[in-house]
Parts: structure tokens; sequence; C-alpha cells
């Protein structure tokens, strides 16, 4: 990661320091991640939280890294994990499906309670549960178009693809002659490649939902951590994924992980993919894995720092259950703002034109018919889907509404508080943004939310400055640039 995105972190209060080694202690969700709390003093104190939720709440695993976890704790996060994913086995569940796919669709059944299908016959064990049924083939064989999603935007964060979307996606992944696909964290890449023989693709899903299980036979769904690479499902799980990748030298990688995901860990994961599979299917060791990442637009900065081989494509990636990201009457007025990054040439990446995208013959790439060609940029410079003006004073195009403000030497959305451009604005001093200013005084708010927080580190229960808050401030900071205004 780059120094300046270091300090940027570092100004926020929390700072992932290294990957999950294998070595970390592990939650239930595989190896854990070394964060770094920046203190009020200016020391730092590192400390272990799990890698896959970004609430303390979802997953309680919390060790400063110069404590020892005691044997005790380290029994009693091994029988949970045991607890929580060995219900029933991945074969079992498999087993299952098998049963119930013989069935008509009315006597097949899906308990949302206790994630299992069933026969009506086994209903009665279910009686207080929330059950689904008719189950048609193919939402047996689409289970995403039933299964409730996991909307917690702190661990799974699930948003699904619009079916325009799904179409675009695997057309791209497609494209160059590949024979096989690793959907990780795109259920909907993976049941719509699975369930279309024609396309001549293979396809794995790794995902952290094992509700996925029950639908999918253990040799194309892994129950998987992409932020730690950690295979939930255990050796054999891991075996399934090498021996995949031994098979197909054509391989492309389709991801859509939660926006609010540490690009860092991702970023590490999608590199030992890379290197798995070059060693799994004996190929040269500068191949690159062909990978569709996406990601919204106002995150280009953090995906590039981390992965310096994506480039971002205009194509606007629409949902289904995205009240923000997809179009109509709650979302965003100039549509998504999600979009696909790629480490493939843009030339050879075709953009739908019944979805209003145009060939851009200076820049060799697809754009939004809306993204105009700026003569003095030599570039279509829109990111957000609208027409960007040039400012000849900034010498760059801006957002259609920002005005130049000649105080902080630079366009702004029109309503924009000025502050100097760099250091803190409360002291003026240049080492320092104000939210780490000594001088800052603290607003009866926030004075009372550290005492809470002094309470709970006392108990050592929750993250110090938790990564929720700090979150909840990223979110902030994206909301005001996605309104732009
Ligand atoms: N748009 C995609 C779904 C993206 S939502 C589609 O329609 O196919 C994010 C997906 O990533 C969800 O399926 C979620 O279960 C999965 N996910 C979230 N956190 C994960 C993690 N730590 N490791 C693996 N998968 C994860
Ligand atoms: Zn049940
Ligand atoms: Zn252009
Ligand atoms: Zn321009
Ligand atoms: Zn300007």
């Amino acid at each position: 990661m780059c120094a300046v995105g270091k300090a940027d972190m570092a100004a926020r209060g929390v700072s992932v320091v290294g990957v999950a080694s294998p070595d970390n202690p592990a939650c239930i969700h595989g190896p854990t991640v070394v964060f770094e709390r920046f203190l009020q003093d200016g020391s730092t104190r590192k400390f272990y939280a799990c890698a896959a939720c970004r609430d303390r709440k979802d997953c309680a695993f919390f060790l400063w890294a110069d404590q020892r976890l005691s044997s005790a704790k380290r029994r009693l996060w091994a029988d949970l994990s045991a607890a929580a994913w060995t219900k029933m086995t991945h074969t079992q569940r498999f087993h299952k499906l098998k049963a119930v796919r013989a069935a008509a669709a009315g006597e097949r059944m899906y308990c949302q309670t206790c994630c299992v299908l069933l026969l009506r016959s086994e209903r009665a064990a279910h009686s207080s549960c929330s059950l689904s049924s008719p189950l048609t083939d193919s939402h047996l064989s689409h289970p995403s178009t039933f299964l409730p999603p996991k909307e917690n935007v702190k661990v799974e964060a699930q948003y699904l693809f619009a079916q325009r979307s799904v179409e675009v996606l695997v057309g791209l992944a497609g494209r160059g002659g590949a024979s096989g696909v690793l959907c990780v964290g795109a259920p909907r890449i993976h049941e719509a490649v699975t369930s279309t023989p024609s396309l001549g693709l293979a396809s794995i899903l790794m995902d952290i939902d094992d509700r996925f299980c029950s639908f999918f036979p253990p040799e194309c769904f892994l129950h998987y951590n992409m932020f730690n690479h950690h295979f939930l499902g255990g050796r054999e799980a891991r075996t399934t994924y090498t021996t995949f990748l031994a098979r197909h030298q054509k391989l492309v990688l389709v991801s859509d992980p939660p926006f609010g995901g540490r690009m860092e860990l991702l970023a590490h994961t999608l590199r030992t993919i890379e290197a798995d599979w070059r060693t799994a299917a004996s190929l040269d060791p500068d191949t690159t894995l062909p990978v569709f990442l996406v990601f919204p637009y106002f995150l280009e900065p953090q995906v590039v720092a981390s992965l310096p081989s994506l480039a971002m494509m205009d194509y606007q990636v629409d949902y289904d259950n995205h009240p923000i990201y997809s179009k109509g009457p709650k979302g965003m007025k100039h549509g998504s703002a999600v979009r696909v990054f790629t480490n493939q040439p843009l030339h050879t990446l075709p953009l739908p034109e019944e979805e209003g995208y145009r060939w851009c013959e200076p820049c060799q790439r697809w754009v939004h018919h809306a993204n105009a060609h700026c003569e003095i940029c030599r570039a279509c410079t829109s990111k957000d889907g609208r027409t960007y003006k040039h400012c000849s004073e900034c010498g760059r195009c801006v957002k259609p509404a920002w005005v130049h403000c000649g105080t902080c030497g630079g366009c702004r959305p029109p309503d924009h508080l000025c502050a100097p451009p760099l250091g803190c604005y409360t002291c003026g001093d240049m080492d320092h943004k104000h939210l780490n200013c000594p001088k800052r005084k603290r607003s009866a708010s926030s004075s009372r939310k550290s005492k809470k927080r002094k309470k709970r580190d006392g108990k050592e229960s929750a993250l110090p400055s938790s990564l929720a808050e700090e979150r909840h401030r990223d979110l902030d900071i994206l909301a005001h640039l996605i309104d732009g205004k």
C-alpha cells in the first residue's frame, strides 16, 4: 500500500498491519488480522481481530498483540469454530439436495430458519420455522433468487446483480476463451455459468455464505473467507480448489466483495490465488490471472493503490437489492456507482450499446454515452456517469456542478466548507489532520462516546475505537463524495 494511503488511515485511527498469517490466532472465520490502533498520545498498539467481520458485534474475537491468548480461550475459539460450521457436512447437505431434487416442486421445501432443504413430509420438525415452498428446478439452480440476502454491511454485504449485469459480466469473463471461472463472492455469476452449459465454462463459487452448501456440490462451492484466503471447508475444500486451478490453464476470476472490506487484504488474496494457479497449472511465473473485480468508482484510488494492474471500466453495475447502488426511485440519480476493475486490455471488452455505451476511438475503450471525450485531457473523463466539464485552472475535468474555489485552489462541490488544502484546520499545523489535533475540543457527544469506550475497554469486551466507528466515518465521507452535487 502506498505511503499516502497509510498516512490517511493513520489519521482515521486504525490501520491494517500485514495480512492474516496462518500463525495468527484464529476466530471462527480463520486466522485473524493484525490491526494497529493510533492512540491519542501518539503511540500505537497492535491487536488481532476478525478478518471477515468489520464489527465486533458479529465476531467477538479481540486480542492485544502484546498479550497471549490463554489456552482456555484458544480452546473456546476452537470449540466455537467446530460448533459454527459442522452441524451438517457439505456432502450430507448435497445428498439432501439430490433427494429433494427427485421430488416434485410442491414437495420440496427450504427452511430459512435452519438453512436446510427438506421434503414436505419432514416439515413437522420445523413447525415454528420459516419455510419456502414450492421450489422449482430454477430455484434449486439459482438459490440467490429466493434465499433472503444477508445484507449486514459489516459482514456479507450481500447485494445481488440485476440480470442485465449478470449477462454483461458473464460475457466479459468468457471473452478471453477461458475454460474456468472462480467466482469469489459472486453467487449470481456462478449460478448463471453453471446453468448455461453452452458457455463451456466450469465454475467454482468461493463464498462465506454457507447456505450455498445445500445447493452446490462440494466440487462447485467452497465455504471460504476471501480476506484471509481461509478455506472454512477444511483441507478437502482446499484440495478441490487446487485441483480446479490445475485443470484450467485458461482461468478467470470474478469477484464482488463487500465494499467495506479491506482492499489490502483482498489484494493479497488475489495475488495468492494467482500464485497458487501458476503453480497448480504449471504456468510461467509472469502469467497474469485475468481479474474482474466489482467496486464503486469512488474507491478507485484504493483499488489501484493495492492492485496497480487493474483499470476501471465505465460499465455501471446494477443490483436487485441495493438501495443506493442501483437505479430507481431510491437509487442514484445518474445510475449505479459500481464499476468493474480489470487487468484485461480495455479495447477487448465491449459494453452493450443497447444499455447506452459507445466506443471511443481516441481512448480505445467502451464508455457510457454521457462520458464525453475531453480534447484537453485527451480522455473520456467522467467517473460517476455524468458529463464532466473541464476546469482550465485545475487543468482537469471535474463533476458538472463543481465550482472552482480560489481560496483552496481547486474545484469543489458548490456548498463546500472552505479549508486550507493541507494540514489541520483547527490549529493550522501541517503535520496532522484536525481529527488528530491535540488542541481539538471534544464535543459533548464525542467525549460521551469515549467514556463509553473506556468502560468497554476496561472489560476487554469491545474494539477500542472500533473498526465499526471508523467504517461509519468512511461511509460518511463516501456518502458525501457520492452526493458530490
Ligand atoms: N453481486 C454479487 C454478490 C456480491 S455480495 C452477485 O450477485 O453474485 C458479496 C458476496 O460476497 C456475498 O455473496 C457474500 O456472502 C460474500 N462475502 C462477504 N464477505 C465474504 C468473505 N469474507 N469471504 C468470502 N465471501 C464473502
Ligand atoms: Zn427449521
Ligand atoms: Zn475518449
Ligand atoms: Zn478535461
Ligand atoms: Zn478548478
